[in-house]
């Protein structure tokens, strides 16, 4: 009963504090309009401050999320050790320097010793980091290492493909370029022969009919 009592009471707290940081969000965003040159009293933006506020707070969730946790609610026993390969894992992210769209897909590839996850956990972990400030070679290597240290596999494979809003919308304009960054950990970086599996997995067309 009294931790019940306790928790009613953190609870509550932690919502007026939440509330009151909503506020001074939503604050900040009509202080952003008028920067801009904005109305932001006119009809169409009336409620755009606290859209933004939710967008942004839904687009950066990755920060309140735990990777190992995620990863050991569904981690099992197996004598498996043949590649296990997600790939085309689609993703939303924003970079760290223009908080600006990251649009890309992610393959992510391991090879068991003892233990494997859950599949869907997989897109879950991309997703975890992808909904963070970003830049692209960076949430490689945290894919990379969150599995690795969870999974302690005999090796991880993360390959990024991404399109950079900040480089397309702004700057050199250069549209439809995409970069690509990959991050070999164990024996997709010591095996050539299990690296080039990999890159012939995720460099196959998938199937017309899926
Ligand atoms: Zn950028």
């Amino acid at each position: 009963m009294v931790i019940f009592q306790k928790s009613y009471i953190k609870g509550k707290n932690m919502e007026k504090n939440r509330e009151i940081d909503n506020r001074e969000f939503e604050q900040t965003i009509t202080k952003m309009l008028e920067l801009l040159g904005e109305d932001p009293s006119r009809e169409g933006l009336l409620k755009t401050p606290s859209r933004v506020a939710k967008a942004l707070q839904f687009l950066t969730e990755g920060y309140h999320q735990d990777p190992k946790e995620i990863l050991n609610q569904a981690l099992f026993t197996s004598s498996n050790d043949e590649m296990v390969v997600v790939r085309d894992i689609e993703f939303y992210s924003m970079c760290e320097h223009h908080m600006l769209p990251i649009i890309g897909r992610a393959h992510v590839a391991y090879i068991p010793d003892g233990k494997v996850v859950g599949l869907s956990k997989i897109p879950r972990i991309v997703n975890v980091f992808a909904r963070r400030l970003q830049i692209q070679e960076q949430m490689t290597e945290q894919i990379a290492d969150a599995i690795l240290n969870t999974i302690n596999p005999q090796g991880v494979a993360v390959v990024i493909h991404a399109r950079h809003m900040c480089m397309e919308m702004r700057g050199v304009q250069k549209i439809n370029s995409t970069t690509v960054s990959s991050a070999l950990r164990g024996l997709f970086k010591s095996d050539q022969r299990t690296r080039s599996e990999f890159y012939n997995i995720i460099n196959t067309p998938a199937p017309s009919n899926f």
